[in-house]
């Protein structure tokens, strides 16, 4: 049902809807093939179906391409295929700011470059493997298909004369448009009936403890001061008629007892004792309320959401081998991350659940295979989750527990589209989790628009926690002496070290980690630009210890939990001081200590202040040189502000080369 909702839609595309599908043309001829009109079934041969018929712009073969089409900017390596899209598609392609061509990117590794416009089609060239451009075929395909109403489902007087253009109407300048309200008015009616026939969600599992009800104000109030000073309350107006807020549990017992496999699975562990957000989350969670966790990786957070999620599959009135589709949907914004929860999902065996992680990079009809067979909980990232919801591989009418894993973080990286599209459809009673770092207005709107009367517990003053057990060192170079400095502390290694070094661009990364395998120094990568089988190797060879380097961009800078790293080093400072936060949160984990050492640049003036901030909360040494920094930023933005300019610093958010960040 995604189809109907496409308040990002810029009105030419809307327009546009009726036009013809895109057409393929292989590179050194004319031959195209046309894909309007296949079915989604024929999915599986589309990409493939005329490989034959086109060759790579260096095989010799294809010489006579250069002979027939125009050339293009520049050279690059990997296959290249050519097809063209109605011009009033393309909006589609780019997306928001750019957002959608990101995300097409980064889910088919293939790069996709808009070309020249003939004025009713635009050429859009795709270049990779094969296998990457089959994949950004599919999803082209599937992205550029346009609105095909429902099948009539008892809409008798919602469907009118039938087909989709009853859906349009005439405007005042006599150009055909989208008739939102009627449509709207459709949608509303037609997921209504739709959800009126599901059976009720079941959420109440909490039968509270007799030892917990009996903890009186004042002792819950001490357990929360000494427990990360966690806070807890009603995040939007406190009705009349809301449940006061559940006190938390002590221990595993109090919260579980009546779900003995869970315990076991629990001491299984080895753990002795909830973590602050499991004591307060869980008894919220198993009464069915929605929560808003702002807390971190290493607070024990996929721990808090997970337990109560098990419960939740194994106690619906319809038996699990019977249900329609899965029932427990996480949402997490990276690959890494994704398959970090799973990991931790699989460490937990109950009642045989079955869990998928949806990502993009990985399999996707391998994905899809796994799907069909039938799974109760999904991991997945915004990108290929809103793509097999698209594409309907994904049965979501079930889905009556839902977790969005790290929030903020998913509309930093322009995840808002796919979260809203694939939400669209989920039934409203469902119970819904959140979880975030921090709490910005972006993640406030969502909380607003997709949750009822969450309870919210914010975890310790945010980030600073894990900053607290790191000594923060800072250097101060040239940009031309970064990376002479950065071999001279690698070289001073001791062998048991474990290092991150942070770098702000995929290219900068590329560049010192193959600059280090050329000096002989070991070491790994992990950023957007490589293969997801790659990115897992990477993190795996560092978790592992066979590499003790590895060159990152932000990509690994919130939840890679890498046991024993020692060093973090920011060659490029980051553009946002959360992200510092949380480059230097990877290291002094679990009760460890470690070390921090950040380069900082002339051109890293704006972040001065901030750092000198949090230099001082976690009582660091702060460097007069840095003082000296800030001063003169705060200075230079007086001067400008006086002169009536502004300062248009670097470090405002989305904007250029944000596609080369992570
Ligand atoms: P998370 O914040 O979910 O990324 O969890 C970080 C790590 O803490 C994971 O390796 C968990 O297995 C571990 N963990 C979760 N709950 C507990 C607990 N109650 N005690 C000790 N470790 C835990």
């Amino acid at each position: 049902m995604g189809d109907f909702e496409d308040e990002w839609l810029e009105h030419d595309e809307i327009q546009g809807a009726q036009a013809p599908a895109p057409r393929t043309y292989n590179n050194n001829s004319r031959v195209y093939r046309p894909s309007a009109g296949r079915g989604r079934g024929e999915r599986g041969v589309r990409g493939r179906s005329n490989e034959s018929n086109w060759r790579s712009r260096g095989n010799p073969a294809g010489g006579d391409y250069q002979n027939t089409r125009r050339d293009f900017p520049r050279r690059e390596d990997g296959n290249k295929k050519s097809m063209y899209v109605s011009s009033q598609k393309i909006g589609r392609i780019i997306g928001k700011g750019g957002s959608k061509i990101r995300e097409l990117e980064s889910e088919s590794q293939a790069k996709i470059k808009i070309g020249d416009s003939s004025g009713t089609e635009t050429e859009v060239t795709l270049i990779g493997s094969d296998e990457a451009i089959s994949k950004v075929e599919d999803l082209l395909n599937d992205l550029l298909q346009d609105y095909k109403p429902p099948p009539k489902e008892n809409h008798n007087q919602s469907a009118g004369s039938g087909g989709s253009n009853e859906f349009f109407k005439t405007n005042e300048s006599g150009v055909q448009v989208i008739d939102w309200d009627k449509l709207n008015n459709f949608h509303d009616q037609h997921q209504q009936e739709r959800w009126e026939n599901l059976p009720p969600i079941i959420k109440d599992f909490y039968k509270e403890d007799p030892e917990v009800a009996a903890l009186t104000p004042a002792a819950i109030a001490h357990w929360r001061l000494a427990n990360n000073d966690i806070q807890v309350k009603r995040t939007f107006d406190d009705k009349p008629g809301l449940k006061p807020i559940p006190n938390p549990v002590m221990t595993f017992e109090q919260a579980f007892k009546h779900y003995p496999e869970i315990l076991d699975e629990i001491y299984k562990q080895g753990f002795t004792k909830p973590s602050p957000i499991q004591s307060q989350a869980w008894p919220i969670l198993l009464r069915g309320e929605d929560l808003i966790g702002i807390a971190q990786t290493g607070t024990g957070k996929t721990l808090a959401f997970l337990l109560p999620a098990l419960i939740h599959i194994e106690g619906q009135v319809i038996p699990r081998e019977e249900r329609d589709g899965p029932t427990v949907l996480i949402m997490a914004p990276t690959r890494e991350l994704a398959l970090q929860i799973d990991k931790e999902v699989s460490k937990y065996q109950y009642k045989g659940i079955k869990s998928v992680c949806l990502y993009g990079g990985g399999d996707r009809r391998e994905q899809i295979k796994v799907v069909a067979k039938g799974v109760d909980i999904v991991i997945a990232t915004p990108g290929r989750l809103n793509d097999l919801v698209m594409a309907r591989h994904l049965n979501i009418i079930n889905f009556s527990y839902i977790v969005l894993d790290e929030a903020d973080r998913m509309l930093d990286m322009g995840f808002e589209p796919q979260i809203r599209k694939s939400l669209f459809d989920v039934r409203p009673d469902r119970q819904t989790v959140m979880t975030s770092a921090t709490w910005p207005p972006g993640v406030r709107r969502l909380a607003s628009s997709y949750m009822k009367d969450p309870i919210q517990v914010n975890v310790g003053s945010l980030d600073l926690a894990a900053v607290h057990t790191v000594t923060q060192k800072i250097m101060f170079v040239e940009e031309g002496d970064k990376e002479a400095v950065l071999l001279e502390f690698l070289n001073n290694m001791d062998p048991n070290d474990k290092v991150i070094i942070f770098c702000g661009k995929k290219a900068t990364a590329t560049h010192i980690s193959t600059e280090l395998a050329m000096k002989g120094i070991e070491c790994q990568s992990l950023h957007g630009d490589r293969d997801q089988s790659d990115r897992e190797e990477a993190l795996a060879d560092m978790v592992d210890g066979n590499v003790n380097i590895l060159v990152a961009t932000d990509v690994a800078s919130r939840g890679i939990d890498i046991k024993d790293l020692t060093h973090v080093v920011n060659l490029d400072f980051p553009r946002h001081i959360e992200e510092y936060v949380h480059r230097v949160g990877r290291t002094g984990r679990a009760g460890k200590t470690g070390t921090a050492l950040s380069f900082i640049a002339r051109n890293d003036w704006a972040h001065a202040r901030d750092l000198i901030k949090i230099l001082e909360e976690a009582n660091q040494d702060v460097p007069d040189e840095l003082e000296l920094m800030a001063q003169r930023f705060e200075a230079m933005k007086l001067r400008r502000e006086k002169e009536g300019g502004g300062y248009g610093g670097r470090g405002g958010r989305g904007g250029r080369g944000r596609r080369d960040r992570y």
